[in-house]
């Protein structure tokens, strides 16, 4: 073996063959691209098969993506504004298909020409009553025959600018070729040990970044695909484990007893019997608090299941042993809703609760901070002001996050440098998390369910029902009303047209006031571009049920528990993600009555828009629909990186790849059973490297 050498890929790209000062400037500020090793790490996103062709003719719904030869002609410009578009006809011996471009239009125009043959290759489309192909990558024939690089050409995603500046996936596949032709295998580390490359029959590292750039043959891109997923996901569970062992070497708060208010709550003031899971979460989170560690625990359980009481009995853990508690929520009305159900509560027993929120007056605020400081205050509900440097405890014991989803890493990170100590932190998600998503999200944290409802819950019953069915929706609302029950009316908010769709909330709020007319009906409506305090005014007149139909966007979507409220109608239902329509569904079904989830939506559905409204008509596990979420979301796309923490998976997709992450996941922690602290000689480059991502990656900056 030759020693490794990490000179050559740490050579600035401006180095590169093909590359020079003006490129080497795109491709920093654009993909983030400095060195020749960051440009081995843009994979490819597809290959396109080479020998695979394509007729016009042959053109149906079955293709996704297809390769053609043929020219073009009828180049023109049309429409105008946000409509103005290029069309070509693309032909060959047997037919035509038309082209259309919404972007680059200018420099296509410049580009394309009609005596050229061409080799397409795109995905087309159905639309208004033939096919067509929008923005397809075209090659000139001359140059596609001209390389002999095998069987299959790897696709890379740029950016606009990149593209305008010549950088599409064509040069960037060039520059690969021009990096691959001097790249030896003592510029790359083998960083997994051997027996582990043996153990799993992975391909080594160097083969690997040839043949995921420029495969030659189907079985090596397999291969060569297979070992570096492994690897990112092997390392992203080496960290979290060793993270998870380096927390568990540190000191954590020891709650000797529980007694005092925590059987005085239990007596006294609890409002009714805990559910068996709830018990049985509670003693994880005793037993996690007596063992002298700090508790890192994630509690996942479906909306309705009571989270909410088992965060307060581990909070009265902490108060009975003269500790702090802090309560984190994601959004201004979760963290009023918690206060106002707790302080009640809090009273009977006498503890000292308070509300910090990006709404509280300053005077107040003030008054808050300084009873935090002298330990005056027990328990401190708030959003992410909780967050806040000034925000300072005596003595923080334990934190609590609700909604996790909504909070990174980062945050969590934030909370544990609160006490010199780090308090213990249980993280509660209502989101179910696939197990896989969990499992990279969150392996550094032991995992609690409650998997069981509080008794006597009646499942809601979905329906889903179209626009032209609205005059009957609205009399079945009206006979709930009669019956004394409330309803939500909920509108999409998506945040890049925020603007329609307050239109769409507002129009929808008039006719509804047409068909529900005062003084027999009165209507909240609740919006995020409200002041907090009309708000809260609003939300208070429903949950005190002086109005009976609650009109909102989805800010009322995160844990707002109204019982009486028995119908949730959800309009434009397609338009909304798997998870967010279930966790607006659990807004209902919180009482005794029989509650139901009106789905409405126009006739025109995406296929994908359609499986997601009969899953919500379907089942109401939160598991099972988060299995079809993560399904249907595909890779890079899970509930947004915002809700999912910061990830950020290269290669693996967590949607498909579970066999792979629990396969790295078992040899990550055979590995750290038998070398915890990475000592032993043949993980020496293992450790080696993760030091060295350690110091360059995002991801685990964050973290750690
Ligand atoms: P989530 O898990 O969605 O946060 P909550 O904590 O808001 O659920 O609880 C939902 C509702 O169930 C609340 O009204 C709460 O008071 C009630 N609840 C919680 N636990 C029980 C129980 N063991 N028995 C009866 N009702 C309960
Ligand atoms: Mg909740």
């Amino acid at each position: 073996m030759q020693k490794f050498n990490p000179s050559f890929l740490a050579t600035s790209i401006e180095y590169l063959k093909g590359v020079g000062p003006e490129r080497a400037a795109i491709l920093k500020n654009e993909a983030s691209i400095y060195t020749f090793g960051d440009l081995l790490k843009l994979y490819p996103y597809r290959y396109i098969d080479r020998t695979q062709f394509y007729s016009t003719q042959h053109i149906d719904n079955t293709q996704t993506y297809i390769q053609l030869k043929g020219k073009i002609k009828n180049i023109q410009e049309i429409g105008q504004g946000r409509g103005r578009r290029l069309t070509a006809i693309f032909y060959d011996d047997a037919g035509q298909i038309e082209l259309v471009w919404f972007q680059g239009i200018k420099w296509l125009q410049k580009s394309l020409s009609t005596q050229e043959t061409y080799i397409l290759y795109g995905k087309p489309n159905w639309f208004n009553g033939k096919f067509n192909i929008t923005h397809p990558e075209l090659e000139k024939f001359t140059d596609f025959n001209a390389e002999n690089v095998g069987t299959f050409r790897s696709m890379y995603n740029t950016s606009e600018k990149m593209k305008k500046k010549g950088l599409d996936s064509k040069a960037i596949f060039k520059l690969i070729q021009n990096l691959l032709a001097q790249l030896k295998p003592e510029h790359i580390l083998e960083m997994l040990p051997s027996t582990l490359l043996a153990k799993y029959k992975l391909m080594p590292r160097y083969d690997a970044i040839k043949n995921i750039h420029i495969p030659q043959t189907l079985a090596l891109q397999t291969q060569a695909i297979q070992r570096l997923k492994f690897e990112e996901l092997f390392l992203i569970q080496l960290n979290l484990l060793r993270l998870k062992i380096i927390r568990q070497r540190a000191d954590g708060i020891y709650f000797e007893k529980v007694d005092n208010y925590f059987k005085k709550f239990y007596d006294d003031a609890l409002p009714f019997d805990l559910t068996n899971a709830q018990k049985r979460v509670l003693k994880e989170i005793r037993k996690d608090t007596l063992s002298g560690k700090q508790m890192n625990r994630l509690l996942q359980g479906d909306v309705g299941s009571g989270k909410t009481i088992v965060a307060m009995l581990s909070m009265l853990m902490a108060i009975d042993n003269n500790y702090q508690a802090a309560f984190m929520a994601p959004t201004e009305i979760l963290a009023q809703q918690h206060f106002a159900g707790l302080k009640p509560l809090c009273d009977i027993i006498n503890i000292r609760i308070a509300l910090l929120s990006g709404s509280t007056k300053n005077k107040d605020r003030k008054q808050i901070l300084a009873s935090i400081l002298q330990g005056e205050i027990h328990i401190l509900i708030g959003t992410h002001a909780l967050l806040e440097d000034d925000v300072q405890f005596k003595n923080l014991g334990i934190a609590i996050i609700d909604e996790q989803h909504r909070f990174g890493v980062e945050q969590r990170a934030k909370l544990w440098k609160k006490n010199s100590i780090a308090p213990h932190v249980l993280v509660m998600t209502a989101t179910p998390i696939p197990r896989t998503l969990a499992m990279t999200l969150y392996g550094d944290l032991d995992v609690s369910v409650l998997d069981e409802l509080p008794p006597g819950r009646k499942p809601i019953m979905t329906v889903h029902r179209y626009e032209s069915k609205r005059i009957a929706v609205f009399s079945f609302l009206k006979e709930e009303i009669a019956k004394g029950r409330q309803v939500y009316i909920v509108y999409p908010l998506i945040e890049e047209s925020e603007k329609l769709d307050l239109i769409d909330l507002q129009n929808g709020y008039e006719s509804i006031s047409r068909s529900f007319p005062l003084p027999d009906y009165a209507l909240s409506i609740v919006h995020g571009k409200m002041k907090p305090e009309d708000k809260d005014f609003e939300m208070q007149r429903f949950i005190k049920g002086e109005t009976q139909i609650m009109v909102a966007t989805t800010v009322i979507e995160v844990g707002v528990n109204v019982p009486n409220a028995s119908v949730m109608v959800i309009e434009n239902a397609e338009r909304f993600g798997l998870s967010q329509l279930h966790q607006l569904r659990g807004r209902v079904g919180r009482g005794a009555e029989q509650s139901y989830c009106i789905l409405m939506s126009s006739n025109k559905l995406t296929t994908d828009g359609k499986k997601r409204i009969n899953t919500m008509v379907e089942t109401n596990d939160g598991f099972k629909i988060s299995e079809v979420d993560l399904e249907l979301r595909g890779p890079g796309n899970i509930e947004g990186k915002q809700q999912s923490g910061n990830i950020d998976l290269k290669l693996a997709n967590i949607a498909t790849d579970g066999a792979i992450i629990e396969e790295a996941r078992k040899a990550a922690i055979n590995l750290l059973e038998e070398d915890t602290l990475l000592e032993k000689q043949e993980n020496a480059d293992l450790k080696f490297y993760l030091q060295q991502i350690k110091s360059e990656n995002n991801y685990w900056r964050n973290i750690s």
